[in-house]
């Protein structure tokens, strides 16, 4: 699966970046609305965290965001990216496989 550059969320285009980051495994940030990737993630670990952004773009967009605690933020954006990967069995079809990270580590 190819990703898209760019993504629309009720009415704004985000553009997807690259990022390389020890600490993070992606990033949304309204303001410049980009969403970025760590370089390291591959396949599903790169589907799932552009889902995971995209959800906290989505949060943001509608007003939600600022009406939630940063950490349940997580807990929902992650459950449903989790949810929307393993139902819809979204795949990574690319030949872009590199080192498998954990996906204990932060995302942002
Ligand atoms: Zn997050």
């Amino acid at each position: 699966m190819k990703l898209p550059k760019t993504i629309d969320i009720f009415g704004k285009t985000y553009s997807i970046e690259s990022m390389n980051s020890d600490t993070l495994h992606g990033q949304c940030c309204h303001d410049e609305l980009k969403i970025y990737l760590d370089d390291s993630l591959s396949g599903n670990d790169r589907i799932q965290t552009l889902c995971h952004e995209c959800l906290h773009a989505i949060l943001y967009r509608i007003g939600a965001a600022a009406e939630i605690e940063d950490g349940l933020e997580e807990v929902i954006v992650d459950s449903i990216a989790t949810w929307f990967v393993e139902t819809f069995h979204v795949k990574f079809r690319g030949n872009l496989a590199r080192s498998q990270r954990s996906r204990s580590g932060g995302d942002e």
